[in-house]
């Protein structure tokens, strides 16, 4: 099937038009013609290649919201005119222990990413993934996930990623009434870990490096804001959390956070792939502390998320930019200027446009 998008064609190139192919259905596909794509702080460093991976062209796009324009012969699930999601993920080996329990995300023979992978497992040959950034998708039915009715398309996108990131932990961790959760950055994923936690129940902070953003924290659903700057509040504010969620994107120093914790309560990493400062042990020993990491999260729970979001009424924050806005979108959210998500309108990417 032709299809185009935008492509970043180098580390250093702006994303531009470009045209490709996806692959034919399979039995057990859905195709589908994207109505949304959220801009995800990792799209920018896959981009850059930041993390040293990146093959090119590369297009880029994980919060995927969609309409059902075909299904395969095997596809149960699905029909034309449904709408879907897609996340960061596209397969997993269906057979290892994790993916059994369904922990694709943590699939021992690693899960297939939507953008810069190669489909691995059921497809011969293999072939290159491109993102969201785009007009159509194709992806095996088990990776769809059921828009339920209510939830504003234009706005659920970015729960595919930004929600169901911050959902896991917040699930695994036991946020909940009672409990006091920090959210350290505020930004796409640090917004949508306010509204979840907050959703739930949890007391929330929001601990970040200036006060610029407390009217904002307080109006998403925050208790409070921690100036991670303000010694005195920090050293107030020791041993007062059971979780602190921890989406900095960049190499940072953890050590300010750690004596935040209550004894037994966990720093969760979500943001920084990579090197961090190098932690001190001594509040880990003498608090029984704990450092943790936590990727996505598993197709079911993501669509358990996306249901207790329309039942909540959880949506990020969004602004919505055309197709051709993208670089200047990424210029912005390399200087955290985003309240708090950027979406792609796909309906602003006329076929003209195909390279
Ligand atoms: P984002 O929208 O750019 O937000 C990041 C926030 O972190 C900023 O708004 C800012 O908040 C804070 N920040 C930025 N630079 C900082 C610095 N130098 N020092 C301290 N704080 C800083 O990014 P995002 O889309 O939420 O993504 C965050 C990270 O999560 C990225 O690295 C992304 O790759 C990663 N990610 C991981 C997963 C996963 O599976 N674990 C999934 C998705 C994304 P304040 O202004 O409030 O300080
Ligand atoms: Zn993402």
């Amino acid at each position: 099937m032709k299809t185009f998008g935008f492509a970043a064609q180098a580390a250093t190139a702006p994303l531009a038009p470009f045209s490709f192919e996806r692959r034919d259905l399979r039995p057990n596909d859905v195709a589908m013609e994207v109505l949304y794509c959220g801009v995800c702080h990792t799209d920018l460093h896959q981009v850059r290649n930041d993390w040293g991976w990146s093959q090119y062209p590369l297009v880029p796009g994980h919060e995927i919201i969609g309409r059902v324009t075909a299904v395969g012969t095997a596809v149960t699930h699905y029909k034309v005119g449904d709408h879907v999601g897609v996340g960061c993920m596209v397969d997993s080996c269906q057979e290892c222990d994790q993916c059994r329990k369904g922990l694709e995300q943590l699939c021992r023979k690693g899960n297939i990413q939507t953008y810069n992978d190669t489909e691995r497992f059921s497809c011969d040959p293999v072939a290159r993934t491109y993102g969201g950034y785009s007009k159509h998708l194709v992806v095996r039915e088990e990776f769809a996930l059921r828009v339920p009715d209510g939830l504003d398309l234009s706005k659920a996108a970015p729960l595919l990623c930004a929600g169901i990131t911050t959902y896991s932990p917040l699930r695994t961790f036991n946020a909940g009434p009672g409990s006091r959760v920090g959210v350290v950055g505020l930004g796409g994923l640090g917004h949508m870990a306010v509204k979840l936690a907050a959703a739930m129940g949890a007391d929330v902070t929001v601990i970040s490096r200036s006060k610029n953003k407390e009217a904002d924290a307080l109006a998403l659903g925050a208790d409070r804001l921690l100036v991670s700057t303000d010694a005195a509040a920090m050293a107030a504010a020791a041993d007062g959390f059971d979780l602190i969620i921890d989406t900095v994107p960049v190499k940072h120093d953890i050590n300010p956070y750690l004596p935040l914790l209550d004894v037994d309560s966990t720093l969760v990493l979500v943001g920084q792939i990579g090197p961090l400062a190098e932690p001190s042990t001594v509040p880990l020993l003498l608090g029984r502390r704990r450092i943790a990491g936590s990727p996505i999260g598993g197709i079911a729970e993501t669509q358990e998320m996306l249901n207790f979001c329309a039942k909540m009424n959880v949506l990020p924050d969004v602004e919505m930019i055309r197709m051709d806005q993208i670089n200047e979108a990424f210029e912005r959210l390399d200087r955290a200027d985003v309240r708090y998500r950027f979406v792609i309108d796909m309906a602003s990417l006329p076929a003209t446009q195909a390279a």
